[in-house]
């Protein structure tokens, strides 16, 4: 047997939706120096498609993060694997971020990048899991609320599988890979 995927937001809807986000983040952002900065992995399919719908001049930087020790209560301080290489001391930067679910990652990064004194630090997530906050972080621009499911495709992983799916979809192990 295999693990089972639900499609929960399809191709279409995600296509749609990031055209809608691009515009608003085009509108939000005239006048101002903007640089999107994608978290690594998980943002990079994300990314590459919201810089396309934003019909504006900006660049792209990465960061990448370790993950806080899943499941203890901690307020999770996350480690900076890779800072940007840009300097962003009074440019906008938006945050692009994968999922948000207990928050805690976004709100430690959002907090390094406010020390380098950029103009503003805003986030935009594909995914937002309200339901699972630990801490009161919210994204400026949010693609898609979801339950509390774990999620698969479209840059998410499970084991470093299923980043390359054009859909996101629900994961269920199959008994053997739990
Ligand atoms: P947070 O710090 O908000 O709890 O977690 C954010 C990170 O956890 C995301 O960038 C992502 O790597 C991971 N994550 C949280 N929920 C999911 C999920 O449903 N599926 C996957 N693949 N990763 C998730």
């Amino acid at each position: 047997m295999s693990n089972k995927i639900d499609i929960l937001i399809s191709k279409e809807q995600l296509e749609n939706r990031i055209i809608e986000l691009g515009k608003r983040i085009k509108e939000d952002y005239q006048g101002k120096e903007l640089v999107c900065v994608g978290l690594l992995k998980g943002s990079v399919v994300f990314i590459s498609d919201l810089i396309r719908a934003i019909d504006m001049d900006l660049s792209i930087d990465f960061m990448k993060v370790s993950s806080y020790g899943k499941g203890t209560d901690s307020t999770g301080v996350v480690k900076i694997l890779k800072d940007v290489d840009e300097e962003v001391t009074g440019k906008d930067v938006l945050l692009v971020e994968d999922i948000v679910d207990t928050g805690l990652t976004i709100a430690n990064v959002k907090e390094f990048m406010a020390k380098k004194r950029p103009n503003s630090v805003k986030v935009c997530t594909l995914l937002d899991k309200p339901s699972r906050r630990k801490i009161d972080v919210k994204a400026e621009y949010v693609g898609f609320e979801i339950p509390d499911e774990f999620v698969i495709g479209f840059g998410l992983d499970y084991a470093e599988k299923y980043r390359n799916l054009s859909y996101v979809g629900k994961l269920t192990l199959d008994k053997e890979n739990k």
